[in-house]
C-alpha cells in the first residue's frame, strides 16, 4: 500500500509550497488506495507553537484535504526517540562524543585554515578510555565514511552522494538528549510506514543522512520525488511578494478551493496539456512521474483565469454561501439569481463579486464627475424622468426584461438611441459607467430603490 505524508515544521503559516507538496502526496495517495498522513514537526520549542500547527490545519479543512490516521506530533515522541538512541548505541552504530565546543571550534578552524571541509574527526568514534570531566556528550552515529550514497529520485534520477564530501559522524542526539531533525524524520517515516516521500528538493541534501539512519537501523529506504522550487517570473523563489503567503490569505482574497488546488496540482506537473482538474480527474491521474524536473513559474494571472472558470460554474446556491466571508447575507434574497448571474462573469475573484454586490445594493454617494458630466448632456433628465415615470406606473415589475421594455419603450416614444437612456441611467444606478447589465441592477434593487437613484440623480 501506498502510504504518503506532509510533515509541515510549525513556525508560521502553511505557504504555497507546502501545500503543494501536501496536495501531491494526498493525490498519490488517493490514486492508489492508500493513506495519506499528516506528522507535525514541532520539536523547535523555540520557534513552533501550537497557533501555527492550528493554522496549518485549518488551511488543509478548508481546501478539504484529509488526512488519514491521527496527527502525530514529534513533540510528543522523545521516548521513542530514545529507544532508537539507545539501540544505536547498543549496537555499537552510535557512540558518545565528549568533544568540548571549544575543541569543535578549534578543529573547524583548522579545517577552514587548510581550505579543507569542515567535519567531525571522529575522535571519540572508537573511544574507550575515561571521558573527560564536566562534558555532556552529544550522540553521533557511525556513517559511512567512503563510498556512494545513493538517492533513487523519482523526478531526478539517481542522485549519487559521495560519502566523504557530505557526511561525517553527524550528531543524532544533543548533549540535553534531545534528538536531531534528520534522525527523527528517519526514525517517524519508518513507524508510520511511509514508504513513498515527495518533498520540496531543498530536502535533498537531507535525503543521504536519512538514509545513513535507516540503514543503519535496517528499515526499508522509502522512495524520494524531489520537487523543483516553485519560482517567479523572473526566476527567483517565490517570495511573499509573489504570493508565497499563508493559503488562508488566498481565501481572504477570494479564491476557492477548487481554482487554488487546480492551480497548484499544475504547478510543476502536468498531463498532456489539461488545464482545468476536478478533484476526481487529480486523484485518477496524478502521477509524480510526470513531475517536472524544472522550476515552476508562478502565475497569478493563471490562478485568476481558474479562480474565475470555477465561479461560473459554481451553482448560485454554493456562491452566496461563499460570499458569507465577507458579511455579504444573500441566500433569503428574493433576487440572489439574478444578483449572482450578472456578476458571475464579470469577477475572478470572490472578494471582487462581493465588492461588486455592494455597488449593486448600496445607494451611491458619489458619481464620477467626468462620465457624469458626459451623460447628463441634451435632454437627458427628460429621458430618466419619462423612464421614471413608466417605472412607477408600471404593474409588473419583477424581471431585468420587465425593465428592459419600459428602457425601450423609452428609446421608441423619445425616438432616441439605448445610450441616450442608459449612460444617464447608468450613472444615476452606480454612480460610475462600469457594472452588470441595467435591467438586472434594477430587478435586483427593485422599483422604489430604483426611482430613489434616479431622482436623486436628476435633482
Ligand atoms: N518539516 C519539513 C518542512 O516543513 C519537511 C520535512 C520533510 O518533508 O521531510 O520543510
Amino acid at each position: 500500500m501506498v502510504v504518503t505524508r506532509f510533515a509541515p515544521s510549525p513556525t508560521g503559516y502553511l505557504h504555497i509550497g507546502g501545500l503543494r507538496t501536501a496536495l501531491f502526496s494526498y493525490l498519490w495517495a488517493r490514486k492508489n488506495g492508500g493513506k495519506f498522513l499528516l506528522r507535525i514537526e514541532d520539536t523547535d520549542k523555540a520557534r513552533n507553537s501550537q497557533e501555527a500547527a492550528d493554522a496549518i490545519l485549518k488551511a488543509f479543512e478548508w481546501l478539504n484535504l484529509e488526512h488519514d490516521g491521527e496527527i502525530v506530533y514529534q513533540s510528543q515522541r522523545d521516548d521513542i526517540y530514545a529507544k532508537y538512541i539507545n539501540k544505536l548505541l547498543d549496537e555499537g552504530k552510535a557512540y558518545k562524543c565528549y568533544m568540548s565546543k571549544e575543541e569543535l571550534a578549534e578543529l573547524r578552524e583548522a579545517q577552514m585554515a587548510n581550505k579543507e571541509r569542515t567535519k567531525y574527526n571522529g575522535k571519540y568514534r572508537d573511544f574507550k578510555g575515561t571521558p573527560p570531566d564536566g562534558v555532556q556528550p552529544v550522540i553521533r552515529i557511525k556513517a559511512p565514511l567512503s563510498g556512494d550514497i545513493v538517492v533513487k529520485d523519482g523526478v531526478k534520477g539517481n542522485v549519487i552522494f559521495k560519502a566523504e564530501d557530505i557526511l561525517d559522524d553527524f550528531i543524532i542526539a544533543r548533549a540535553d538528549g534531545s534528538p536531531t531533525y534528520n534522525f527523527v524524520v528517519a526514525i517517524d517515516d519508518h513507524l508510520m510506514g511511509v514508504n513513498e516521500i515527495i518533498r520540496g528538493d531543498d530536502h535533498l541534501s537531507n535525503t543521504p543522512k536519512q538514509i545513513v539512519i535507516y540503514e543503519a537501523l535496517g528499515f526499508d529506504v522509502p522512495s524520494f520525488y524531489h520537487v523543483p522550487m516553485i519560482h517567479n517570473s523572473e526566476g527567483k523563489k517565490l517570495s511573499k511578494r509573489d504570493g508565497a503567503t499563508d493559503v488562508m490569505a488566498y481565501k481572504e482574497m477570494g479564491y476557492t478551493p477548487e481554482a487554488l488546488l487546480n492551480f497548484l496540482v499544475r504547478l510543476g506537473w502536468s498531463y498532456k496539456d489539461q488545464e482545468i482538474f476536478s478533484m476526481n480527474e487529480m486523484k485518477e491521474l496524478f502521477d509524480p512521474k510526470n513531475i517536472n524536473k524544472s522550476a515552476s513559474i508562478y502565475n497569478t494571472e493563471k490562478l485568476d483565469w481558474l479562480n474565475s472558470h470555477y465561479i461560473k460554474n459554481t451553482p448560485n446556491s454554493e456562491l452566496a454561501k461563499l460570499l458569507e466571508q465577507y458579511g455579504l447575507l444573500l441566500a433569503s434574497h428574493d433576487k440572489k439569481e439574478i444578483l449572482l448571474d450578472a456578476i458571475k462573469e464579470r469577477a475572478k475573484t470572490l472578494k471582487e463579486m462581493s465588492n461588486l454586490v455592494y455597488e449593486i445594493i448600496t445607494t451611491p454617494t458619489y458619481y464620477d464627475e467626468k462620465a457624469a458630466k458626459k451623460s447628463f448632456k441634451d435632454n437627458a433628465i427628460e429621458i430618466l424622468e419619462a423612464f421614471s415615470e413608466k417605472v412607477s406606473a408600471a404593474k409588473e415589475l419583477h424581471l431585468p426584461s420587465d425593465y428592459h421594455h419600459l428602457m425601450q419603450e423609452v428609446v421608441d416614444e423619445m425616438e432616441i438611441g439605448f445610450g441616450k437612456i442608459g449612460q444617464p441611467l447608468r450613472i444615476a444606478l452606480l454612480g460610475k459607467m462600469s457594472g452588470p447589465g441595467l435591467d438586472s441592477i434594477m430587478a435586483i434593487i427593485g422599483r422604489d430603490e430604483t426611482l430613489l437613484r434616479i431622482y436623486k440623480a436628476v435633482e
